[in-house]
């Protein structure tokens, strides 16, 4: 398949400029790890912010939109070089909508508009077309590499739902109509990014188990991030991821900042990013 070929030439480049995290990280000791984080220390950070926007997650969009200045502020103004997209995926019975797009930006007003423009979706079965969400985002992340190699991409995906495609029997899955298999998607996103956040916006225990299988609990640049129904912890949640893909040190003073008003806001959000307890907690993976 050319797009297999395609993938392939684009890891081999990626490999060759150190620059594939993900890659076989297994066996990358936690040196070289923290080695590649240091020389990416100035690099500019890319996010891509990918909502589920099916209708149950709105209240989990409706407190973005409701905070999003403070977010905006937060990443732009008191960090530098940080560039977000905040996209949307429904599934393919949503029409022209199962998927909603936006460019990057490093402006408040733009962040803004990009939340504000998302349309709710209806969805089809129970799974959404969230393996097609991770193709786009691994597309968009693949081309950021080659443009900017030394960039570092973080994707925030939050859903509460699963892609098509899973081994399941509770849940209705209609497929995906163009045949894109999630594992094949989700490992091509992982291989272009550098860090891959899945944020589960649901309590439903047999939908969280399954969403959990989406990361390797063994690489220190991929987590799942437990909210469940804590949907007020959302907009410090994804200031935290984006300062953690910044400099873990960032992450740090602003968990300390915010325990000073809340501490057990920046507890909880410490504790979503499996930071220890502790004053100033350790802002590192783990
Ligand atoms: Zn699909």
């Amino acid at each position: 398949m050319a797009t297999e070929d395609a993938r392939k030439r684009l890891e081999d480049r990626l490999r060759g400029r150190g620059a594939l995290l993900g890659e076989a990280s297994g066996a990358l000791p936690s040196g070289a790890f923290a080695e590649r984080l240091a020389a990416q220390k100035d690099a500019l950070v890319y996010v891509i912010a990918e909502y589920d926007v099916t209708k149950s997650m709105d209240r989990y969009i409706s407190i973005v939109e409701q905070n999003i200045r403070e977010v905006g502020e937060e990443i732009f103004e008191n960090e530098k070089g940080i560039k977000v997209a905040i996209c949307g995926v429904g599934d393919h019975s949503d029409g022209e909508l199962w998927l909603q797009r936006n460019d990057f930006t490093s402006d408040v007003s733009t962040l803004d508009a990009q939340i504000r423009g998302i349309r709710r979706t209806n969805g089809g079965d129970d799974a959404e077309a969230y393996e097609c969400g991770f193709k786009e985002a691994a597309g968009v992340a693949s081309e950021i590499k080659i443009a900017h190699p030394t960039s570092k991409i973080a994707v925030v995906f939050i859903g509460d739902s699963i892609p098509h495609g899973m081994q399941q029997s509770q849940y209705s899955d209609n497929g995906c109509p163009d045949g894109v298999d999630y594992r094949q998607s989700l490992a091509h996103l992982k291989a272009a990014a550098d860090f891959f956040y899945f944020v589960g916006a649901t309590e439903v225990p047999t939908i969280v188990s399954l969403q959990k299988t989406l990361i390797d609990p063994t690489k220190p640049n991929e987590r799942y991030v437990p909210l469940g129904s804590m949907v007020g912890d959302l907009p410090e949640l994804l200031i935290a991821t984006i300062k953690q893909t910044r400099d873990p040190a960032h992450l740090a003073d602003y968990l300390k900042q915010l325990g000073a008003g809340d501490p057990s806001k920046a507890g909880r959000v410490g504790g979503y990013l499996g930071l220890p307890p502790g004053d100033p907690p350790i802002g590192k993976f783990t």
